[in-house]
């Protein structure tokens, strides 16, 4: 059996908020088996907790964000749930005394670095998957995102479109079979990226304040600005990957087919976890023992894990 993680012990990190520019720490603490993922404001009194799922999240203007009935938010969460799913974390409690979990180098590498240190243990439930059994799609003009039953995991098929100069346009496809292990070596490091001329919009209407070369790939109208240039050479494409394994977590469970998807962003890949979990037919809920897990996929373990776990 497969059974739920959450982190070995508490760890914390301090970074800057993207949107305040100011200093933000975020305390990860371990939680109980069948908890999930839950982000608390501790800079509020009292404490705000916001459970994670695909219903919560109610903002992708700029970043994914989890908003309550209140309307009060938790911002800048997607590459933190990207690294929580490729090292199986199912249940954690994330304390931020901020609205929004600090941007770090703009990748997921730094969560998966830090809690990679204290590694994950075991917990005594299954881990919960979503296994996809029909096709669900969402469009958007011409955009789309679609997700269809697969025997191979987790597969994943991601196209943008950027006509650029620094932007090849054969480096903008990528397509793989999801395993932890790949994630850390070669997705997880990917930075975001944006224009000049949206910094130079955004600063003036006091966004994104805390936005600068050190938290993304910035372009003008002809190059890279980064003194370092790319980390991949596919870091767009790899960056919007990443974006969209993190929005597959807030389902707070492991999606099991293919995902694909053309010119998609924060609000179209939430649309289509909505859209799948409205349509019960598409899918089932499954927990599976080691032998049901190694003909799925082969070295269960792997598929998720990249750090050691601890029984
Ligand atoms: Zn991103």
């Amino acid at each position: 059996m497969l059974k739920q993680c959450t982190l070995n012990k508490a760890i914390s990190v301090t970074g800057i908020g993207l949107h305040s520019g100011k200093k933000v720490s975020v305390n990860f603490k371990p939680a109980p088996k069948n908890t999930g993922l839950v982000y608390r404001r501790t800079d509020l009194e009292p404490n705000v907790e916001f459970k994670c799922t695909a219903d919560a999240v109610r903002d992708t203007q700029l970043c994914t964000a989890l908003v309550n009935d209140a309307g009060v938010r938790i911002s800048t969460i997607e590459h933190l749930q990207a690294a929580l799913f490729a090292l199986g974390i199912d249940n954690l409690f994330i304390e931020v005394n901020a609205p929004e979990v600090p941007i770090m180098d703009g990748s997921a590498y730094p969560f998966v670095y830090l809690l990679s240190q204290v590694g994950v243990k075991q917990l005594s439930a299954p881990k919960q998957f979503i296994k996809v059994t029909k096709p669900v799609r969402v469009e958007d003009g011409e955009k789309w995102a679609m997700v269809e039953p697969s025997s191979k995991g987790l597969q994943m098929d991601l196209t943008i479109d950027f006509k650029h100069p620094a932007m090849d346009p054969d480096k903008q496809h990528i397509s793989i079979d999801f395993s932890g292990q790949l994630f850390r070596s070669d997705i997880a490091s990917a930075r975001t990226f944006c224009f000049l001329q949206d910094v130079e919009y955004m600063h003036a209407h006091n966004l994104a304040l805390g936005g600068s070369l050190d938290n993304a790939v910035v372009l003008d109208d002809y190059r890279v600005l980064n003194n370092d240039g790319l980390r991949y050479e596919d870091e767009f494409v790899k960056h919007k990957l990443l974006d969209c394994i993190g929005d597959l977590y807030m389902s707070n469970k492991v999606l099991l087919g293919k995902f694909s998807a053309y010119k998609t962003g924060h609000h179209l890949n939430n649309q289509m976890i909505r859209e799948l979990l409205a349509h019960p037919e598409c899918y089932e809920i499954k927990t599976f023992n080691d032998e049901e897990l190694s003909n799925v996929f082969g070295t269960p373990i792997d598929f998720i894990h990249s750090v050691a776990v601890n029984a």
